[in-house]
């Protein structure tokens, strides 16, 4: 079996204990590879090289950087192919979405921050003509980027590349879930040359290095994507040491559909939002608010559009949906729909593991599953299901629908559907959330203040958010 290797000071190296795990394929429920069990004698050695190559690497001019960035892009794209099938097979998702969405955008990821470099500028303060301040913004050190497994290698280029381009080095820690990309990714660094140290990247259960990552002295940022319980432990035991933290967690995301709005548009991407890597991104929207006078007829074409998807082989270009990404989690999904039925739901579709033949007989397969007659503050309401499980909640003015969407804890996306755009406009304004859709969902500009508010996270990234978050800024006033 294929040993995942961790990638410190250039290299290809074997976990200090030598232990590993298992990498499952969840579309057959096979082990394929292993992956190193990390432990802190692990990160102190990338931390080490880290640091060592930040003393140079900081030095570098922004071209420089941008130009190495975007050679890892070129690569990227010229082992798309290799990436798109680890990316599908690691995760379970299809291999269409793999390379539609996920490798694409790591690419995009990593040359959008090599052009945001070249193109950030600072803040001046002009004193009446008696003095001049500016503001300089210099990268910090060593950067902690810690990622989860729906997005792998997307999300962990949507970290590393801000952090690079702006003259930080990384200790990134991809998820133990799905850490194939992200090797691979090493690998190609290695082909490069990428200079030794300047990405060093740990495999291994986040329970046992995440804390000496994350407290390490010489670790001064820390930028995690995650669940919020996760999330809340990294904040407790970073706050001695007063790092600067970004923290993007989950989401219960409301999709809100008005009795105005164009109704096939907005049965298909409620559906896409629903169900697109098996409802296993943090936008989805899983509690689809419906006005009274549609209801009825949005339901029964929703259910039917869920009916329609295909959930089979990932590497099927029929496929919709795939399989979740390990058993733990298809099981927790099942647990939340027998919670579902039990809190008095209405099972409108799905609510099955769906067991495929021959090869895939053990893969984690879930039938698209939508639920009615839940109350909108019961625990499914509320608690991340992250599957493709989503309820419908009637709603009868603007705000009921404001004071139920906004009843949640999370505060990650919303998506609002409607023709009238002041509606639209007026709705957007009072809805909890970082990031608001109208008439559409997953629309993304890299640009944007992404991130969420109540338990969906702390900070912002995207664009100059994230070129501010992993530099500090560095004020000098000029006496005239
Ligand atoms: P998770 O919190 O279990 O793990 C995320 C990463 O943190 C993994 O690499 C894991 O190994 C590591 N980790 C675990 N314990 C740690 C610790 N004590 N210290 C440091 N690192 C630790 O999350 P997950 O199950 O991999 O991902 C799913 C969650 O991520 C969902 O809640 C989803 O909503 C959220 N998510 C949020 C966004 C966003 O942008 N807001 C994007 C994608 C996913």
């Amino acid at each position: 079996m294929e040993k995942i290797l961790n990638y410190i000071n250039g290299e290809l190296i074997e976990p200090s204990s030598k232990i590993y795990i298992e990498n499952i394929d969840p579309s057959c429920g096979k082990a394929y590879s292993l992956v190193p069990d990390s432990c802190a004698d692990d990160v102190n050695e990338a931390v080490k090289s880290a640091k060592v190559a930040y003393s140079f690497w900081s030095k570098t001019t922004k071209q420089e950087r941008s130009d190495i960035l975007n050679k890892l892009a070129d690569a990227i794209e010229e082992n798309f192919d290799m990436l798109v099938a680890a990316e599908s097979r690691d995760n379970g998702k299809p291999l269409s979405l793999a390379a539609k969405v996920d490798i694409p955008r790591a690419s995009a990821n990593l040359r959008f921050f090599a052009g945001a470099i070249l193109h950030d500028s600072s803040d001046v303060h002009e004193m009446d003509g008696e003095a001049i301040n500016y503001t300089l913004r210099v990268p910090i050190g060593v950067a902690a980027c810690i990622s989860p497994w729906n997005l792998p290698l997307y999300l962990l280029t949507w970290k590393i590349a801000p952090a690079l381009a702006t003259g930080n080095t990384v200790v990134a820690k991809p998820s133990e879930i799905t850490p194939m990309t992200a090797y691979l990714l090493s690998k190609i660094c290695k082909e490069i040359n990428f200079p030794k140290g300047v990405l060093n990247i740990v495999h291994g259960r986040g329970e046992k290095l995440g804390d000496a990552l994350t407290t390490h002295q010489d670790v001064p940022i820390v930028s995690f994507t995650g669940g919020s319980d996760t999330g809340k432990h990294i904040s407790k035991i970073t706050a001695p040491y007063f790092k600067k933290l970004s923290l993007e967690l989950g989401g219960k995301n409301p999709n809100i559909i008005f009795d105005d709005c164009d109704f096939d548009k907005a049965v298909s991407t409620a559906s896409r939002a629903a169900f697109t890597n098996q409802g296993q991104i943090c936008l989805c929207g899983s509690r689809v608010f419906v006005q009274n006078k549609i209801y009825e007829k949005f339901k029964s074409a929703l259910v039917d559009k869920a009916k329609k998807l295909i959930v089979g082989d990932p590497k099927s270009s029929n496929s919709h949906l795939g399989a979740v990404v390990s058993e733990e989690h298809m099981n927790k999904i099942l647990l939340k729909i027998n919670e579902a039925k039990k809190l008095g739901g209405i099972l409108l579709c799905g609510g099955e593991r769906l067991i495929l033949e021959g090869e895939l007989k053990n893969g984690y397969y879930i039938q698209p599953t939508v639920f009615e007659n839940l109350a909108y503050d019961c625990s499914i309401n509320n608690e991340e299901i992250f599957g493709p499980v989503v309820t419908l909640i009637p709603f009868e003015s603007e705000d009921d629908v404001i004071m139920m969407a906004n009843s949640s804890e999370f505060g990650l996306s919303a998506s609002i559907f409607t023709k009238d755009i002041s509606r639209g406009h007026r709705v957007a304004a009072k809805i909890d959330s970082g990031v608001i859709w109208i008439n559409t969902w997953l629309l993304r500009d890299l640009r944007i203040p992404f991130g969420g508010m109540k338990n969906s996270g702390v900070g912002r990234e995207g664009g100059f958010n994230s070129l501010k978050f992993f530099t500090e800024p560095k004020n000098i006033c000029v006496k005239i």
